[in-house]
């Protein structure tokens, strides 16, 4: 399996952005560009609260809801902390996990991130897992050795039937919202690399299989360059998620 047989995803990641109340005009903005070819998927990961409004807003639409975050927890004395199964009785078919902003400022460790990844796995509901190096690790020259580590931490204990069912998003944190992004040349190297620690863990046919997005300042000018690479399968969008120039990257993706 090559590119041409994977199924490009690309999906939103809104952030702590929007209100319900601003959902409906968001979408009617959106919508007459959302229309996905055959083979490409599309997701809007919104902060919890949202989700029943986009959920209703999205009826009708090819284009899947997610969520940010998940409790590692099954239920019980957990404050502030949502679980997998919630998530699912909502309706929600992705979740990110291990976003460089949740590592930042939340401290989540790899372990964590794999127990939040069998969680989501228990629930039906496909983990969208991010790694990606800070500009101190690429100038250091570790970037590989670094999104290995975080490949191999999340994947702990993970078999083939299991991957099958992941998608991993490569996101150099100092792409993140600066504007300034990976170039087409660096964004496959890595998820190039990314590919071939999979075939050693998984065997090469399973990792051809795996979708692998790009994410950082992904936009509707840059995603057709970033999408074309050999091993990049869509993007993980965060600002550009939130205006209507999704949709354009949304027809790169149809291209
Ligand atoms: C993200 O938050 O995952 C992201 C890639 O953000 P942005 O597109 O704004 O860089």
């Amino acid at each position: 399996m090559d590119k041409k047989n994977r199924n490009a995803l690309i999906a939103g990641n809104w952030k702590m952005n929007m209100l319900a109340s601003q959902v409906p005009a968001y979408w009617q903005g959106l919508e007459p560009g959302a229309k996905l070819a055959e083979g490409v998927s599309s997701a809007l990961c919104v902060p919890f609260p949202l989700i029943p409004a986009v959920k209703a807003a999205l009826a009708g639409s090819q284009v899947k809801v997610g969520a940010q975050d998940v409790s590692s927890h099954d239920k019980g004395a957990y404050t502030g902390e949502v679980s997998a199964a919630q998530l699912a009785d909502l309706g929600v078919d992705y979740c990110i996990i291990g976003h460089s902003e949740r590592r930042a400022y939340h401290g989540e460790s790899d372990g964590l991130v794999n127990e939040k990844l069998k969680a989501l796995l228990g629930a039906g509901i496909t983990p969208i897992m991010c790694c990606g190096e800070s500009l101190e690790q690429r100038d250091a020259g570790v970037t590989l050795s670094f999104v290995e580590s975080q490949i191999k931490g999340g994947l702990e204990g993970i078999g083939p039937e299991e991957m099958k069912k992941v998608v991993i998003a490569y996101e150099p944190i100092w792409a993140i919202g600066t504007g300034r992004t990976a170039t087409a040349e660096q964004a496959q190297e890595v998820c190039g690399y990314i590919r071939g620690v999979l075939g050693k863990l998984y065997g090469e046919e399973l990792a051809k299989g795996v979708q692998i997005l790009y994410g950082g300042s992904m936009n509707g000018k840059n995603a057709k360059e970033l999408l074309a690479q050999p091993d990049i399968d869509g993007g993980l969008i965060g600002g550009a998620s939130l205006k209507p120039e999704f949709a354009d990257i949304i027809g790169a993706a149809n291209e």
